[in-house]
């Protein structure tokens, strides 16, 4: 199988761009995940953290990854962003371009993704921290 993808990953060249947040907070789905280059990130770097505007979604870097729970095998940062959204699983999911290999997906399965779009990444706090 390949790689599963993180969805919360930094900016970074080769990572998918795969939502935006709107003006209310919400994050909206694009159709197609995009994926970009330096120029992109240079640019969206001027302005407000990339990572707050923007989800990115990259390879799960595993045992690479503060977040990794090696006696679970898995992302142990889904489960809190669960636990603290608490919301029920929706009986017809978002459209999500990343879902086939979402770590969060395949771990939590839509309960992931009903607590998946008010969620972006806080690079203030720390850099792996929702
Ligand atoms: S958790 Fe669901 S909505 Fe969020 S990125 Fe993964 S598949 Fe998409």
């Amino acid at each position: 199988m390949s790689s599963l993808l993180c969805p919360s990953s930094i900016a970074k060249p080769g990572a998918a761009l795969f939502g935006v947040q709107t003006a209310t907070g919400q994050i909206e789905y694009l159709d197609q995940p995009i994926v970009v280059d330096q120029t992109f990130v240079d640019k969206a770097r001027q302005g407000r953290a990339p990572e707050e505007r923007f989800r990115f979604a990259s390879n799960c870097a595993k045992s690479g990854c503060g977040h990794w729970d090696s006696g679970q095998s898995g992302c142990s940062l889904v489960g809190k962003v669960v636990d603290a959204m608490n919301r029920k699983a929706a009986e017809t999911l978002v459209a999500c371009a990343i879902r086939t290999n979402c770590r969060w997906y395949h771990q939590e399965g839509a309960r992931a993704c009903a607590s998946c779009d008010e969620v972006v990444r806080n690079v203030r706090i720390q850099a792996t921290t929702v």
